[in-house]
């Protein structure tokens, strides 16, 4: 092998350790390329055949604001970056598409495009995950007696989060797109199926299972889009993406962008992606990624679990001729709390020392720290909810008020998780974590004491990427099963439980009485 390039390569890889084992990585010949198109930054990261990360390029996304609660993003911007990434991986590596074997992409769920059939261009910006204007859309479905029906067929919770209703908007407000729609003019789809309809040159209008779960117009019973709820949100069925396993036949990456049109074989949405990532593969898996948010999957198998405790239910793995249910749920202001207190309350510089602040007092002294700074979630659903601090006294100090940030991250994990086993039937016996805030081993050792069960943190930190490169990688033989993946799993830290009942019953009882006070 080209010395210059393993030059490159060595000071590239990341996160090895064995020098060993990464001189054998070197002499392998196949590469993964993961496209992981986040809602802040686009990424294209190279994988070698042990699973190891090899390279990055990433490219930073600009959001646009038309009005308040409103974000979109523009596509072509998505898309340009997203190729960049790709070429500027291949160029600083010198690993260019004739040993790439695969491509897979993860992507930003939820957020649409709609884009003329005959020009490929989009009629209006993406609109993203989080933009809150079809929030009336979805109301007046609610109104009209909808929600069970979206709930039974969909999995899902009504609301403006997921797709259908942000493609219906863009057909009801965009000048002449409910006919062009209705004349078969237009086409949609979610990131990964922008991105597949450019990079295969138009070829293939394809999305995946999990990232087709997400748009309240798929039955995940079934497996089709469901023309009932088409009809209610007034989408026509011709501009919807075929719907195919996460780990297929996506067509393949055109010349135009690698000279050797590898295969596009792996495609999920972030969270499913992580769940796979972190090899998650039995019923009662669960992944919890700890960043702005906290998003909890749980692998229910063969079995679509309707959740009692407002959770959702979405497809977990679409992967080796059968689907895997999950079982999902999310903290609002998780890693955001400690931005809170770095941003707004001035009492510390970065995230990272709020794990030696925490670590320097004994304990929470009575304190805890409800973050409903916008409601609670599940399992509570109180969006009335507001933020709250109890439990101060004189002797309260920063680190208290720090210490209880951290610790409200691993009580509301707890919550989400007991509500989980309960709707699942079955108990949890580890938890996979990754995200900014996964790094903080005070925060990990707490949520592991708090839950009595280990906590492990993977070797790799882009689980969601790692993810779409094991699917791309079975798809085409790359890896032989799931047990091999499960074989190049390496944990980077695990934390076993050491607390004692009585104590942490203590705690939880605390948590428990802060968060009534908050809905109080
Ligand atoms: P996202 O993908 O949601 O942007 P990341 O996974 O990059 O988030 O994590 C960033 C979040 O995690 C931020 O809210 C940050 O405050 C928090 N965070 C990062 N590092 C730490 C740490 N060591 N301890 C606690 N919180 C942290």
């Amino acid at each position: 092998m080209n010395t210059i390039v393993d030059g490159v390569l060595g000071s590239l890889r990341t996160g090895a350790g064995d020098a060993m084992r990464n001189m054998q990585a070197d002499d392998r010949q196949g590469y993964i390329m993961a496209l992981d198109a986040g809602t802040t930054s686009v990424r294209a990261i190279l994988f070698d055949e042990y699973g190891m990360k090899v390279a990055q390029a990433q490219r930073s996304l600009t959001m646009v604001y038309p009005n308040p609660g409103w974000v979109e993003q523009d596509p072509v911007e998505i898309l340009s970056r997203q190729i960049a990434c790709m070429i500027e991986v291949q160029f600083k590596t010198g690993i260019h598409s004739d040993r790439i074997r695969a491509v897979g992409i993860t992507n930003q769920r939820e957020t649409v495009v709609v884009w003329d059939r005959r020009t490929g261009q989009p009629i209006y910006n993406a609109i993203v995950w989080q933009c809150r204007r079809t929030a009336p859309i979805v109301d007046a479905l609610v109104a009209d007696g909808y929600a069970d029906l979206i709930r039974e067929r969909t999995g899902l919770i009504p609301d403006a989060y997921f797709s259908g209703s942000k493609i219906k908007w863009i057909l009801d407000n965009v000048e002449g797109a409910r006919e062009m729609a209705d004349a078969g003019e237009l086409m949609c789809g979610t990131i990964d199926t922008w991105l597949i309809y450019n990079l295969t040159h138009g070829q293939v209008h394809a999305t995946d299972y999990t990232n087709a779960s997400r748009t309240m117009l798929f039955d995940i019973h079934k497996l089709r889009w469901d023309d009932e709820l088409c009809g209610i949100l007034g989408v026509p069925r011709s501009m919807l993406p075929e719907v195919r396993p996460s780990a297929g036949d996506f067509g393949r990456v055109s010349s135009d962008v690698m000279t050797h049109h590898p295969p596009i074989a792996g495609v999920a949405g972030d969270q499913q992606a992580s769940l796979f990532g972190h090899c998650c593969f039995e019923p009662g898996n669960v992944k919890n990624t700890y960043g702005t948010g906290c998003f909890l999957l749980m692998n229910t198998g063969e079995e679509a679990k309707l959740s009692q405790n407002g959770l959702i239910t979405t497809i977990g793995i679409a992967e080796g001729g059968h689907i895997e249910y999950a079982l999902e749920g999310s903290v609002f202001q998780a890693g955001s709390t400690i931005q809170w207190l770095r941003d707004e309350l001035g009492i510390i510089k970065t995230s990272a020392e709020t794990c030696d602040i925490a670590r320097s007092i004994p304990d929470n002294g009575g304190c805890y720290l409800v973050p409903a700074f916008t409601g609670l979630g599940a399992p509570w659903w109180k969006p009335d909810a507001r933020g709250l601090v109890c439990g101060i006294t004189r002797d309260t100090d920063r680190a208290h008020l720090v210490r209880a940030a951290c610790e409200s991250m691993a009580y509301q994990t707890y919550d989400i998780l007991r509500a989980m086993e309960a709707d699942a039937g079955r108990p949890i016996k580890e938890l996979a974590v990754d995200g900014g805030a996964s790094k903080n081993d005070f925060i990990m050792q707490f949520q592991a004491d708090l839950l009595d069960l280990e906590v492990v943190r993977s070797e790799i930190d882009e689980t969601t990427a790692l993810g779409a490169a094991y699917l791309a990688g079975l798809a085409t033989g790359v890896w032989e099963d799931r047990a091999e993946l499960a074989s190049m799993r390496r944990s980077a830290a695990r934390y076993s439980p050491s607390m004692d009942a009585p104590e942490r019953e203590r705690l939880l009882a605390g948590w428990r009485e802060a968060v009534r006070r908050a809905i109080a």
